[in-house]
């Protein structure tokens, strides 16, 4: 028996719901602690739990990644009206608790495919995955909105700390009209540059940054100029890896990825970053093969899949069946985790095991053992047997 990889500093461990958290354990049992000697620091952000503690455990978990600065998070449900229905216990309808951590980490999320041979892109020039790194605060999604009932005129006002004013008229109308004034910080705007510049020197990828500052001068201009700005500090590191930083409008950039072979970071806006990385993924295959992590200015790293708890099959599960859910993206989601710790603590068998999972669980793919979701969308001609998530788990465990 060999014995097993030791860790220096624990992972923020974030448990979640439904058929992910069964995923999660599973995982765990015979993927990871055969192997490692498994260091975490355990929060429950299962429902039940953030509810008993009033949600002080995501805050707790959140706080706990700026301590250790690499967590591994589990989809978790974001409770609605029809949750509250579902669980009778629940005391208050619970904000996302992804919401809750983006806000403690300030950060900004990197999502892509993890790609297999057998599975070609709708887009048939995609060659390597394309990360969609997106702004996670602001604009659209933070704005005051009005309907009016009759002619007017809508004036914009700022009133600064030191009593100055800004004004300008937005629109004077002779009927009623739909308003909507957005805003973004200063702060957070640069911050979503430096974690894309810093993400890029990681991941030795280039940045292509895109808005439509030809229409949104100021706005949208905003955003390039402190992206330019912010880049200088990283323009040698960029030189001496041989990267670039690009920008162009986004309809430019959407002509351009279609038509590219991929393998670089694509930054978006909120709203674009929202939109884009759905077609990415989906057009890359599948919700269940992509990868996300939350990146934090300061360089706090938090790993997920980018996929929700998979409800639909959890009731099934509950009902006794073993369902084919795929777990590709949590395990990504732990060996993301597991490499970053390993690199941080200077741990290079770490590092390694973190790979020969990844390769394993690739290796099990192309061998023609897939879940139901991937079974469907392989090329014709490649042999699939479809495993449920058990069976598929095990595959992997007898590869490594
Ligand atoms: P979802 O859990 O992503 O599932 C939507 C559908 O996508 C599933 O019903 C399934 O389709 C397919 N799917 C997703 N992941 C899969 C996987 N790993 N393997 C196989 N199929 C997969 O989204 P949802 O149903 O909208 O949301 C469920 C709960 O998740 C909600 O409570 C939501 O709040 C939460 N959520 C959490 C996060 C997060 O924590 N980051 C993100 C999104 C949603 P079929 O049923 O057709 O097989
Ligand atoms: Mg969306």
């Amino acid at each position: 028996m060999m014995s097993k990889i030791e860790m220096k500093i624990p992972l923020v461990e974030m448990d979640g719901d439904e058929m992910t958290r069964v995923l999660w354990q599973l995982i765990k049992d015979k993927l990871i602690t055969p192997f490692v000697e498994l260091k975490t620091e355990y929060y429950d952000l299962g429902l039940q739990y953030r509810n008993k503690t009033k949600d002080q455990v995501t805050i707790d978990s959140a706080e706990a990644t700026k301590k250790y600065g690499v967590a591994v998070k589990c989809a978790t449900i974001t409770p609605n009206h029809q949750r509250m229905e579902e669980y009778p216990e629940l005391t208050e309808m619970w904000k996302s608790p992804n919401a809750t951590i983006r806000a403690i980490l300030d950060g900004t999320v990197f999502r892509a495919p993890i790609i297999l041979e057998c599975i070609q892109p709708t887009v048939c020039t995609w060659e390597k995955p394309i990360t969609i790194a997106r702004h996670a605060y602001g604009d659209v999604y933070k704005a005051a909105e009005l309907v009016t009932e009759e002619a007017g005129e809508c004036i914009l006002t700022f009133i600064g700390e030191s009593g100055t004013e800004k004004s300008v008229q937005v629109h004077k109308s002779d009927g009623p009209m739909v308003l909507l004034a957005q805003h973004n910080t200063d702060e957070s705007i640069r911050s979503f540059a430096r974690s894309c510049f810093r993400y890029a020197i990681d991941t030795k990828q280039d940045v292509w940054f895109s808005t439509k500052d030809t229409i949104s001068k100021a706005y949208d201009g905003h955003f390039k100029a402190v992206f330019e700005s912010e880049f200088e500090a990283f323009k040698d590191e960029f030189d001496k890896l041989g990267l670039e930083y690009f920008y162009t409008l986004i309809d430019d950039a959407v002509a351009r990825v279609v038509r590219s072979k991929g393998g670089f970071i694509w930054a978006c806006k909120n709203y674009d970053g929202d939109v884009m990385s759905d077609m990415v993924s989906s057009a890359f295959g599948s919700l269940a093969m992509m990868t996300s992590v939350l990146v934090s200015p300061d360089g706090k790293y938090e790993y997920e899949a980018a996929h929700g708890t998979v409800t639909r099959h959890y009731y099934r599960y509950l009902d006794g069946q073993r369902t084919s859910t795929n777990p590709v993206a949590t395990i990504f989601a732990w060996t993301g985790a597991l490499h970053k710790r390993g690199e941080l603590d200077n741990l290079p068998e770490l590092m390694e095991f973190a790979c020969r999972l990844e390769a394993a669980t690739l290796e099990t793919m192309r061998s023609g053992t897939l879940t139901a979701d991937l079974a469907g969308l392989v090329e014709p001609g490649f042999e699939a047997t479809v495993a449920d998530s058990w069976e598929f788990i095990d595959a992997i465990a007898a590869r490594m």
